[in-house]
């Protein structure tokens, strides 16, 4: 096994009106459709604790849903504040750089 450490962002922007863009450190970039972010996030509300399952209603998220405000957390993620009022989301590097392997053309 590899003892690189993981890929972490060296640039998180914002990609036109709604989409997030991370340059990782590893030299790939990704675009996160807003909505797709939001609709993986993590926290409590989103994600039962204790079963892992997404209790978070598709439905429930607007699908022009865009973060107002992008702040970081540590060294280690980001949170995001959604415009639907969803504020408790921590998007961790790992998290998300598994999120963008999930995306075409990663
Ligand atoms: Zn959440």
């Amino acid at each position: 096994m590899s003892a690189a450490p993981p890929p972490s962002p060296v640039e998180i922007s914002r990609s036109g009106e709604s989409d997030v863009r991370i340059r990782w450190s590893d030299g790939k970039a990704s675009v996160f459709p807003a909505r797709f972010l939001r609709l993986a996030c993590r926290c409590a509300h989103c994600v039962d604790e204790m079963t892992g399952r997404r209790v978070l209603q598709e439905s429930s998220v607007p699908q022009d849903v865009r973060p107002l405000a992008i702040a970081p957390v540590g060294r280690y993620a980001i949170e995001i504040q959604w415009s639907d009022g969803h504020r408790t989301g921590i998007y961790t590097w790992d998290l998300l750089y598994r999120l963008a392997g999930q995306l075409p053309g990663f």
